[in-house]
């Protein structure tokens, strides 16, 4: 019987165990693939990661470009992912090898049966399980990208030497929708530079056929050579069920932990990971009922819940704008005061800051983007677009 069981060892999923461990808890993960390396390129505001998380590279200033050019002077970090898997473990954490298939809850906690047969009990389970869980029901938005990790002298063009790419949304000349897209662009910090092709946030997702093709296409006109590239694929939902989280107790993205707007979640789940694991570690002589409910108070506060709603409005608004209107939407947002670009893209509890920035945004938008965004505060979803 442990304290707490964690289902996903992912970045989220770890994070937490660990900080169970460190507070003396009897926790452990269970994970279907604990081998497998973490692929994703992480990227995060530096200033939103806690100490000491071992990065690969890090951009002291960012560059976009929207219907004009943008300097973003706000460190971006990309993660050192092996090392950050390291610094996530601590000795005591077990690590079951398997695939939980059920949750069974009971009076004193609950137990989780794995593919095998097996089963795991705990006062405490966290589903950690990451984006699996899709929303049921609807095709949910999802942000797709693909790219290439190309030597950083090829590219420099697009990614001068010390900084990084946050968007350019100029749009490239092959594309089979009008769907835009933009180029983001982080050093690796292995002489390497991953350019991405990203679609922000679609319903469905904007296919990664076609993200390819705009990507060659951008990079095959100013000539840079792509034959020994390697590829990243990025495909995952910005918004989960509506409650999905009200089974059982889930961090990191099976939690919806990410930002609807942007995709980010990592640095979220990092820096959260220590209070919640306090927060639990409190409440636990109090039985399973005390510890599900300071866990839930932990990862979504009253405020956090409220400003989630509000950049899924945001999302929504995005969403529901012709192709040609979503460069000036951006034009508008790098407009902004840093300040109110910082509380939108990380304020999860500043519900008053993100109020403001939206409100700014509304301010700073030509007319059209206005209407857009009053129609998407009126209209709960904004419809699908045909893939
Ligand atoms: C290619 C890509 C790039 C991304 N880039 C960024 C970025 O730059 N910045 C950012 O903030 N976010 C980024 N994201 C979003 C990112 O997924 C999350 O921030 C982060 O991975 C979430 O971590 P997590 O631990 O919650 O989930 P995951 O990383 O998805 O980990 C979940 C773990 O659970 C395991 N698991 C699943 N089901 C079971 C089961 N039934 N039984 C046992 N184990 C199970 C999986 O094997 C996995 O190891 C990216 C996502 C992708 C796909």
């Amino acid at each position: 019987m442990y304290d707490v069981l964690i289902v996903g060892a992912g970045p989220a999923g770890r994070a937490l165990g660990a900080e169970c461990d460190r507070r003396g808890l009897r926790v452990a993960l269970v994970e279907e693939h604990p081998d497998r390396p973490w692929r994703q390129t992480f990227g995060a505001w530096d200033d939103e990661l806690p100490a000491g998380v071992p990065v690969a590279a890090t951009a002291p200033v960012l560059r976009a470009m929207t219907t004009t050019q943008h300097t973003i002077a706000r460190p971006y970090s990309v993660m050192d992912n092996e090392r950050l898997r390291d610094w996530l473990s601590t000795p005591d954490l077990p690590v079951h090898r398997g695939r939980a298939v059920q949750t069974v809850r009971g009076t004193t906690g609950a137990a989780v049966r794995l593919a095998c047969g097996r089963e795991l009990a705990a006062t405490l389970v966290v589903d950690a399980s990451g984006h699996h869980r899709a929303l049921a029901g609807h095709v949910p938005a999802a942000q797709t990208a693909y790219g290439l990790k190309i030597a950083q002298d090829r590219v420099a063009e697009l990614v001068r030497p010390g900084e990084a790419l946050f968007m350019d949304w100029t749009q490239p000349a092959a594309t089979e929708t009008d769907w835009p897209t933009f180029l983001y662009g982080v050093p690796l910090g292995d002489g390497r530079v991953l350019l991405e092709e990203t679609s922000l946030a679609r319903r469905p997702g904007l296919p990664l056929r076609e993200l390819r093709t705009r990507l060659f296409s951008r990079l095959h006109a100013r000539g840079v050579r792509t034959d020994d590239a390697d590829v990243e694929k990025v495909h995952f939902p910005v918004e989960q069920a509506a409650r999905s989280s009200a089974r059982v107790a889930s961090f990191g993205a099976a939690a919806g932990m990410i930002h609807p707007s942007t995709g980010y979640g990592l640095a979220t789940s990092l820096s959260l990971a220590s209070p919640v694991a306090a927060a639990v570690a409190l409440s636990l002589p109090n039985g399973p009922a005390a510890a599900e409910t300071a866990f839930r108070k932990a990862v979504w506060p009253a405020s956090a819940k409220l400003v989630h709603q509000l950049r899924r409005r945001g999302m929504e608004s995005v969403l529901a704008m012709p192709p040609n209107e979503i460069p000036r939407f951006f034009e508008a947002y790098f407009r902004l005061p840093a300040h109110h670009q910082r509380a939108y893209l990380s304020g999860r509890t500043d519900l008053l800051g993100t109020l403001h920035a939206m409100s700014a945004l509304f301010g700073h938008a030509d007319w059209p983007v206005r209407l857009r965004t009053v129609f998407a505060a009126l209209c709960p979803r904004a419809p699908g677009v045909a893939a």
